[in-house]
């Protein structure tokens, strides 16, 4: 199967994975909105033997939160959001901005969107640009 490649804003962390995920999950749970500063949290879920560092596990931090299942781990360098392991390391959660082309996903979940921000509802509606609105 092809492979993708992902890495974070400024490089440093870099990884390859098989392009075949099973899941992809668009979450506007508050958790996921702090720990992105964003709408919603896109990510996608694979087995981990689909999954290797190319560069800059030494760069990663995890942060864990207390007495939750909800990680998140990131770059020290730039901060971006970068993939990490279950618990038991059996399945990886990658974000989906952080890969380079289109990922190739068997299902796609918008979850909890009883979460999900007024600002962020509705988004067809708002004008589209190429870039900034001239
Ligand atoms: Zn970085
Ligand atoms: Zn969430």
């Amino acid at each position: 199967m092809p492979k993708l490649k992902g890495s974070c804003l400024c490089g440093a962390v870099a990884f390859e994975v098989v392009n075949g995920f099973d899941k992809m999950f668009f979450c506007s749970c508050d958790q996921c909105r702090k720990i992105t500063g964003s709408a919603f949290a896109s990510n996608l879920f694979m087995e981990a033997e689909g999954f290797n560092w190319l560069s800059g596990a030494d760069d990663i931090v995890t942060y864990q939160m207390p007495g939750r299942d909800i990680s998140k781990s990131f770059c020290r360098v730039c901060g971006s959001g970068v993939p990490w392991s279950s618990g038991d390391g059996s399945k990886m959660t990658v974000p989906a901005g952080a890969l380079q082309g289109e990922p190739e996903v068997a299902e796609k979940f918008r979850i909890f969107i009883a979460e999900q921000p007024s600002w962020s509802s509705n988004l067809d509606h708002i004008a589209e640009h190429r870039g900034f609105p001239s």
